[in-house]
């Protein structure tokens, strides 16, 4: 049984992406940090093994990663998803706001993949999904810090991508679109529906959408895809 490892699984995107990965026979391991009600429900309803550790705190993701190694051998798919974002203008972005995207985005990554792709390498055998966003591709306004922490997702991926190719371990980021999770519940429903009308597709994506992104590209279907960005986005950004 293949074991998948989603950080920040415990709503959202990374909660869908678990239940999808259960559903396709996968061990899932649902990382988590605050929300741990929600955790112990994925446990209950896909028996998800959930784990609890903030990605911005090295001696706890490392505590996850031993565990994981440890119980399971490793994770044959890493999906780094835990991601918080906030909207406001780049002269208000204190240094406190900056390092804190940062930390849990982008270095977060880092601290799981550097352990995590460990017994990939020894096994020849891997996959890691990096969860960007389109705002990572194109930049979003007044999302400054967001966008640097999404687009250098996307430089850790293709960089890591051309390092761990030789391993046989691919490399890949999902850049979403808006998706309809809590991440946008402070939008408010003239917000929502611009984002709507500025969508080819006329709609927002569901946790669900990338969930099955996510699925496919950890199958042996796409075992020629690594280093790459793959929107799914109903056509905001082509
Ligand atoms: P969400 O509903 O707000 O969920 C965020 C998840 O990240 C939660 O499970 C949360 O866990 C976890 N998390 C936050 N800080 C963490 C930390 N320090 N350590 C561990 N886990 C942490 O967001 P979402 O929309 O599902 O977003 C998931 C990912 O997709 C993010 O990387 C986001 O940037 C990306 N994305 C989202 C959209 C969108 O429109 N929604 C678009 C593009 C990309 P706890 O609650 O347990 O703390």
């Amino acid at each position: 049984m293949k074991t998948v490892l989603i950080t920040g699984a415990s709503r959202g995107i990374g909660a869908a992406t678990a239940k999808r990965f259960a559903a396709g026979g996968y061990r899932v391991i649902v990382n988590y940090n605050k929300s741990e009600a929600e955790a112990k429900l994925l446990k209950k309803s896909v028996g998800a093994y959930i784990i609890k550790a903030d990605v911005r705190i090295p001696h706890e993701v490392n505590a996850m990663m031993e565990r994981i190694e440890s119980e399971f051998g490793g994770a044959d798919v890493i999906i780094n998803n835990a991601g918080i974002s906030k909207f406001n203008l780049f002269t208000d972005v204190t240094e406190d706001e900056w390092q804190e995207i940062i930390n849990v985005n982008l270095s977060g990554a880092y601290r799981v993949m550097r352990h995590g792709i460990k017994p990939m390498i020894v096994k020849k055998s891997g996959c890691v999904i990096n969860i960007s966003s389109m705002w990572g591709q194109v930049g979003s306004s007044c999302e400054t810090a967001y966008s640097a922490s999404k687009a250098g997702l996307i430089g850790l991926t293709k960089a890591l991508a051309k390092e761990l190719g030789p391993s046989n371990i691919r490399v890949n980021c999902i850049a979403p679109g808006v998706i309809d999770t809590d991440m946008n519940g402070s939008l408010s429903a003239e917000v929502i529906k611009e984002l709507q009308d500025e969508t080819p597709l006329m709609r927002l994506g569901k946790p669900e959408d990338i969930a099955e992104l996510a699925f496919f590209l950890a199958s042996d279907a796409a075992n020629f895809i690594t280093g790459q960005v793959i929107g799914s986005n109903g056509g905001f950004v082509i």
